[in-house]
């Protein structure tokens, strides 16, 4: 495979992991419209910097990409702090090719050097599914000691469960898939249930995984008053109608979560880094990347899968 050449500002890495994502599948299957073609997906890097180095980023360190390759800087939402909203932001493996290589290019600033207490294969997931999972938290508002709801417990609900809990939060697992509610158990939920049982108790807040809008209905109908739902999917398969006066009335919201910002990726690393988080991964060589996509696009894996070079 080619090498990409440098190019200014940025840092050629070689890559020793890739965590995939569910937004590869809707990349993929053109859900998102296309950018460019061909594309090389794949935005949960793990690198080293082989060529581009700065004295900040020194030969061979070992740094992170994640779905936010670049903002431009300048437009209304990067002067307010809100460069997950950019009007011109750079998407990793969707408009600039990604981490599905032997070596990729990322831009300087937009690359998170990694604690050495997280391992490639740990680290991986965390690059989108763990950051967006934690920046949903951020956005649904959560307190410490607050009941929480997780629909859909795919990768990026079983590395929030674990961020919920270094907050005393109690935790409640709403999942479609056996062994995504097995393994809500196994992490520690207080209560489990499939997606048409409700939690016995009224929430503080939820966060819906899974692309449905019928999901998003669900969580709401569980919230307290001024209770909120963040939605973490970039796609959902529509929003179904629901009764304004009992499900949002009371200051409940919905929120969606976009993107992520530099900040929530750093302070995320480094609590996970601080709370030892392990995501559950399923390996797979380079050459297996489509048979890592389909086995999340049905569901199979428990945790992250992560393509290992
Ligand atoms: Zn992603
Ligand atoms: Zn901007």
């Amino acid at each position: 495979m080619a090498m990409p050449a440098l190019r200014p500002g940025c840092v050629l890495l070689k890559v020793r992991a890739c965590g995939v994502c569910r937004t590869d599948l809707h990349i993929l299957a053109g859900e998102l419209p296309s950018l460019r073609s061909p594309l090389i997906p794949g935005h949960q890097i793990v690198g080293d910097v082989c060529d581009g180095a700065t004295p900040v980023l020194p030969l061979g360190s070992r740094v992170g990409v994640s779905w936010i390759g670049g903002v431009d800087g300048s437009c209304v939402y990067c002067k307010r702090g809100m460069e997950n909203l950019c009007d011109h932001p750079t998407f990793t493996g969707y408009s600039v090719d990604g981490g599905y290589a032997e070596y990729a290019l990322a831009r300087r600033d937009f690359v998170f050097p990694l604690p050495d207490a997280l391992s490639d294969l740990d680290a991986a997931p965390l690059l989108c599914a763990g950051i967006i999972g934690f920046r949903a938290l951020r956005v649904a508002g959560v307190e410490p000691g607050e009941r929480v709801g997780l629909y859909g417990f795919g990768s990026s609900a079983s590395l929030a469960i674990k961020v919920l809990q270094a907050w005393n939060c109690e935790v409640y697992v709403s999942s479609r898939g056996e062994s995504h509610r097995e393994l809500a158990r196994t992490l520690g939920a207080v209560w489990v249930g499939d997606e048409h049982d409700r939690p016995p108790v009224q929430l503080d807040r939820a966060v819906t995984f899974a692309p449905s809008g019928d999901v998003v209905v669900a969580a709401l109908s569980s919230l307290r008053k001024g209770g909120v739902v963040a939605i973490n999917a970039i796609h959902l398969d529509r929003m179904p109608q629901f009764d304004y006066d009992s499900l949002l009335w009371g200051e409940r919201q919905i929120r969606s979560v976009a993107n992520m910002t530099r900040a929530d990726a750093r302070d995320f690393l480094a609590l996970a880094a601080k709370i030892g988080l392990k995501p559950k991964v399923t390996v797979f060589p380079l050459d297996q990347v489509n048979e890592a996509l389909a086995a999340v696009k049905a569901d199979k894996i428990d945790g992250g899968a992560v393509v290992a070079l």
